[in-house]
Order: structure tokens, then C-alpha cells, then sequence
């Protein structure tokens, strides 16, 4: 059987040899020290990027979104978001159970922002009554709406309105650098929308371990000592940020790539391409179980996301000719 092709996942991508020398190469100190001068590249650069004044590199995304949460959010008080969001469906409750905050949602399929239904949600500090809402969190791309990229109209749109209330932005930008590729949306218009943003190095970009959360200097060091009460602080972590580095040199404009071959994809199994913004493809399936396992038979992994959800995943280890491959084992199960 030739090789398996995995499109469950931007996770699972390995390190090429180029990144691999390049971790090899690092120079390297003690972070918790403030020592390691890779990792200070790397957070000085992405700071950068997104024209913040610093940023805070951290082991997952997870950890990156409950520190940038939690530095906006008291306990106490709410966060705003859409429902199938990963900071309410996929970090495990951490919002609450480490943070003390609390969630409203609205809803959109596809992940978008409803600054009608924000507004309207929207509970002032009035004392002894309602819990305040602190922030509005946004998704962006939005996983679980299938890499649906936010409009930047939208992302603007709802900047002005919390700069005229006592609220602030979180943006989740896990695959923000998706957005950024799709789009032309440049880096630095995305973070000039967000009080606090969180990216992540180990989806599309392809390196095996890293996320930053990027905003103002005094958050990034309240960041910095809670991420060490979370059991978050690294030592030689230069390591891992050297590929961090190595990947955004590398690999933010091959993600132009992920996205032809997810439409490739999407063309082959009959989904409307109107849904495939990125890298992320939903097939509707009446039963998406047997359609992972007749799949994996062929050679192709993909995930059943629900009972009648399949998603396939594009990235770096997925290169045109196994994309093609795919796309033919696929449609023959249809
Ligand atoms: C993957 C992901 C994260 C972070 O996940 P980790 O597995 O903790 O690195 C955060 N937000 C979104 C939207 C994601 O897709």
C-alpha cells in the first residue's frame, strides 16, 4: 500500500529536514532567565508582524488563548463568543475552570461575527446584578466552520463598537496566517483590530511545538509570570522557536497551496467551493463513520467531525500529486 495520506489534521505535519537543521543550529539560554535569544527573536518578530509592542511564546494554542483571555477577562466576569468557537468547544472548560470567566455565545455556521446579536448581548458593569462583559472573542480562520475566514469589514466594524463600550478584542488566530494568504488582509491590519491576539506556529506553518499570544508590553509581562504559574515556562526553548522562525520564513506563503488543493478536494466530492475558504474541507455525509473507515482502507485519513460531518485537512506534508491521489479515492466513495 503506498503511503498513507493523512488530511485529518494541520497538526500532523512533520518537521522538514531545513527546519530540523535549522532547530539544530539555535542558539539557545535559559527563557525563564529572559535568556534565550531565539525565542527572543521569535517574539520580538511576531510582535512585530502584527504591529504589537510584544508577544509571549508558549508551549499550545490552548495556553495561549487562556493566558490572552485571561488577561482581558477577571475572574468573574464574560467573554463573549461564537458557540462552536475553540476557546468554548476545545480547551476543555480552561476558561472557566482555571480563569474564572464565563462564557454567552452567539451563533453563526459560519463562525462569522453578529455584531447585532453582540450588541445585544452586551451587559454593562451595573453592580450587583449581571455579569459584566469584558471581551469579545473571535475565531479567525474559524475552525470549526470549516476555515471560514471573518470579512476584515467585519473585524473593523466590530473594533469601533467596543472602542465606544469598556470592551476589548481576543482574537484566536490559530490559522490567522490562513486568513492573511486568502485574503492579502496584511498581518498587521489583523492585529491593529485586536487588544490581544494568539497564533500558533504548529498548524499550517508546519513546526512541531509553539503558539505566541501578541498584544501590549505590560499584558505580554503579566502574561509572562502567569504562564509560569501554569507550568508554562521553557528553558532552551530556542529550540523550538528556531523553527518558529524557520517556518515564517518558509512556509506562510506556501499556504496559497493548502488552499488550491483543499478546493481540489472540495470539487472532487461534490461540496460547494462557496464553503472552502482555506484549508478546511466539510463533506456532508449520511454516515461519516463508515465514510472514514472506507477511506482509511484506501490509503486516505480524514475525520468525522459528527455522525454526518467529514473534514479534511491540507498542509506542508500533503503535497499536489497525494492531494490528486486523495481526491480520486474520495470521490469514489461518495
Ligand atoms: C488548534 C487551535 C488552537 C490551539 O490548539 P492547541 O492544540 O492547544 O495548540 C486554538 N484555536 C484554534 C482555532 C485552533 O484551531
Amino acid at each position: 500500500m503506498p503511503d498513507l495520506i493523512d488530511l485529518r489534521s494541520d497538526t500532523v505535519t512533520r518537521p522538514t529536514d531545513a527546519m530540523r537543521a535549522a532547530m539544530v543550529a539555535a542558539e539557545v539560554g535559559d527563557d525563564v532567565y529572559g535568556e534565550d535569544p531565539t525565542v527572543r527573536a521569535l517574539e520580538e518578530r511576531v510582535a512585530g508582524l502584527f504591529g504589537h509592542e510584544a508577544a509571549l511564546f508558549t508551549p499550545t494554542g490552548s495556553l495561549a488563548n487562556v493566558l490572552a483571555v485571561g488577561l482581558l477577562v477577571a475572574p468573574g466576569q464574560e467573554v463573549l463568543c461564537e458557540s462552536a468557537a475553540h476557546i468554548a468547544r476545545a480547551e476543555l472548560g480552561a476558561h472557566g475552570a482555571v480563569s474564572g470567566v464565563t462564557m454567552r455565545t452567539w451563533t453563526d455556521p459560519r463562525g462569522q461575527v453578529d455584531l447585532a446579536a453582540i450588541e445585544a448581548m452586551f451587559a454593562p458593569d451595573m453592580g450587583p446584578f449581571f455579569v459584566p462583559t469584558a471581551t469579545v472573542s473571535v475565531e479567525n480562520t474559524h475552525n470549526f466552520a470549516g476555515g471560514a475566514v471573518l470579512p476584515y469589514a467585519d473585524l473593523v466594524a466590530l473594533r469601533s463598537w467596543a472602542d465606544s463600550k469598556p470592551v476589548r478584542i481576543h482574537l484566536d488566530g490559530a490559522r490567522l496566517w490562513n486568513a492573511h494568504v486568502a485574503t492579502g488582509v496584511p498581518l498587521a491590519d489583523y492585529g491593529a483590530v485586536a487588544d490581544v491576539l494568539a497564533v500558533c506556529l504548529s498548524k499550517g506553518l508546519g513546526a512541531p511545538v509553539g503558539s505566541l499570544v501578541v498584544g501590549p508590553a505590560d499584558l505580554m509581562a503579566q502574561a509572562r509570570v502567569r504562564r509560569k504559574r501554569l507550568g508554562g515556562g521553557m528553558r532552551q526553548a530556542g529550540i523550538l522557536a528556531a523553527a518558529g522562525l524557520h517556518a515564517l520564513d518558509h512556509h506562510l506563503d506556501r499556504l496559497a497551496d493548502d488552499h488550491a488543493h483543499a478546493r481540489l478536494l472540495a470539487e472532487a466530492c461534490g461540496v460547494d467551493p462557496a464553503t472552502v475558504d482555506t484549508n478546511i474541507v466539510v463533506i456532508p455525509h449520511d454516515d461519516a463513520p463508515r465514510f472514514v473507515a472506507a477511506a482509511r482502507d484506501e490509503g486516505v485519513l480524514v475525520s468525522a467531525v459528527g455522525p454526518r460531518t467529514v473534514r479534511l485537512v491540507t498542509h506542508l506534508d500533503v503535497p499536489r500529486a497525494a492531494a490528486e491521489r486523495a481526491a480520486k479515492v474520495l470521490a469514489a466513495l461518495r
